[in-house]
Parts: C-alpha cells; structure tokens; sequence
C-alpha cells in the first residue's frame, strides 16, 4: 500500500522540526512482518526511521502502544525503540537493525524478560484499555489473576466468536478448574503478545516491539513465546534462573495460550479453532 500523502507530508515536517531544513528522504522501502499495520523505512540523510501506519486505525490504537512502550522503557529492563512520533494513524520511531541470533543474546533476553517480569502492580490489568493486534484488550483491573484472566482476558474475546453452545459450555466447565491451576504468584508487567515477531535482536541487546501491555500472569508471555514453535532453550534457561517460574507452568502453557488463540480465531479466521477445542478436551 502507497503511503497517504497526509502521512507522508506530516512525517516530513515533523523530521523537519526534530532534524532541521537539511533533512532529506532519500528513500521510502516496505517493511513487511507486521500482521495489523502497514510499516516503512524511511531512509534519510540524518539516518533510517521506521513509521507504521494505518488509515484504519481505531482512535487510540497508536496512543496505547506509546503508552505500553513507555511503561517498558521505564521499567528499564530492556531496550525499546526511541519514539519520534506518533498520531492517530501512525507511529514512526527509531529504526532498529536485525541481527542474527546468537546464544549470548538469547541469554539475556531471557534474563531481561525475567527482570521485566519482576515489576509489578497490587492489582492484574491496567489503568486504561489497549489493543491486541486490532481487537480492544480490556483491562479493568481485578485482585485476582484467575479473575482477571477469565473475565478480561478469554470472555470479551468468546463473546466475539461464533462458536456453538457446546464449546461454551466447554469452556465454562473449564473456567472451574482454573482457579486451582494457577499458583498464588504477584503480577507483572507483561509485554503481552510476546511471539517471535515482536522482539527484534540488535548488535548487542533485544529490543521489544508491539507490545499489548498490563500486569498479568508472567506465564502468559512465557505461553505466547511458545505458540509458535517457541524460543531457544537458552532463553528459558537464562529466564529460570534469574527468576524461577513457579511449579506446573509447563502444564498451564495452554491455558493461558486460551486467549491469544482466540485472539487469532477473531483476527484471522477458524484456522485456530482447533487448537482452541483440543486444549479444552484436555482440561474438562
Ligand atoms: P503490526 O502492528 O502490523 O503487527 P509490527 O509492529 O509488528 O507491526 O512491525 C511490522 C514489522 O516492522 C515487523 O517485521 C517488525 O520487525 C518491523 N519493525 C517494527 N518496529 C521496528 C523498528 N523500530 N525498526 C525496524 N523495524 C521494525
């Protein structure tokens, strides 16, 4: 898609503003990998800029990325790119240059992750509502994880399936066994849609990207890092023993994966679906 020349006029003056008249876009490249927004690389005479966007965009989908980014970057624990700016229908930030994976680097990203997951909150959710991809995360907080999970997390997102009554039913009967599943464990700062896509590793640290943050159980970024193949070992390892996950986690992995699978049903069609049913005859 050819980026709007609203957007492309505003990015110009904006870097204008921040860069000085001598600013020149020398180039504007396609960036592909995200699933919502369209995304670009500006290439500059004052270095590279990478900008998301989307004419479509819900209100304040580029104002609560901002909001979850900052809340990483100040919980210091891992790099997050530098914000230039943002508005309703688009973000641009630092561009950030891939490196290849080394075991070094997936070491500290599961020691950086781990430190992430050590800031918390007296209460699961958060103090304003986001979005997972482009489906509104509610986040009204609640005490109790178990609470929280199975009233913010996997019933708004059930109410947007067209699934029968007997998978409902499945479900409740699954939401009776959940309480007791889960260990008493504080909250912590999530990234919140932690899959293989949204950490990018630099020459010498991680950085995350495209976060759908709130407090919650640690074990739903450790589930999502595993929905898709999952991370290296070293990651986990370095992950263990900096801050040790509590006993079972393996076996509540597809639990908590619940709702990023229903997250997909709703984005990207009934592919998911399946998954969804196995895991639920497993439980009931
Ligand atoms: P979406 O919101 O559509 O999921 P993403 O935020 O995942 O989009 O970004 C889309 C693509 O752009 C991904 O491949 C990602 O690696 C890349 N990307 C994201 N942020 C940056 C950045 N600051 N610098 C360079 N590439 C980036």
């Amino acid at each position: 898609m050819i980026l709007p020349n609203a957007i492309e006029k505003e990015i110009k003056s904006i870097l204008i503003s921040k860069k000085g008249d001598g600013i020149t876009i020398m180039d504007m490249q396609p960036v592909s990998g995200g699933c919502i927004n369209n995304a670009t690389k500006i290439i500059t005479n004052y270095g590279n800029f990478f900008l998301k966007w989307n004419i479509n965009a819900s209100e304040k989908m580029f104002d609560t990325e901002v909001k979850g980014l900052e809340l990483l970057r100040k919980s210091k624990t891992i790099y997050i790119p530098q914000l230039i700016a943002y508005d309703h229908n688009y973000l641009m930030m630092e561009f950030i240059e891939k490196e290849p994976p080394s075991n070094i680097l997936w070491e500290e990203f599961g020691r950086d992750l781990s430190e992430l997951h050590k800031v918390s909150n007296i209460n699961f959710g958060l103090d304003h509502n986001n979005f997972i991809g482009s489906l509104p995360q509610d986040n009204k907080q609640q005490p109790k994880w178990t609470d929280f999970f199975i009233n913010q997390r996997i019933i708004p997102q059930l109410s947007l399936c067209d699934f029968s009554s007997d998978i409902i039913r499945d479900f409740d009967k699954v939401f009776l066994k959940i309480d007791a599943l889960f260990p008493d464990e504080p909250s912590s700062l999530l990234h919140g849609d932690l899959w293989n896509g949204n950490f990018v590793f630099l020459k010498n640290k991680t950085a995350l990207i495209d976060p759908a943050v709130y407090f919650g159980s640690r074990e739903m970024d450790i589930a999502m890092s595993k929905l898709f193949g999952g991370f290296h070992d070293q990651f986990y390892s370095s992950y263990n023993e900096n801050y040790p996950l509590s006993e079972g986690w393996q076996e509540r992995i597809d639990i908590c994966n619940l709702y990023p699978l229903l997250v997909h049903v709703n984005l990207f069609g009934g592919g998911y679906y399946s998954q969804v049913k196995t895991i639920l005859n497993r439980y009931i």
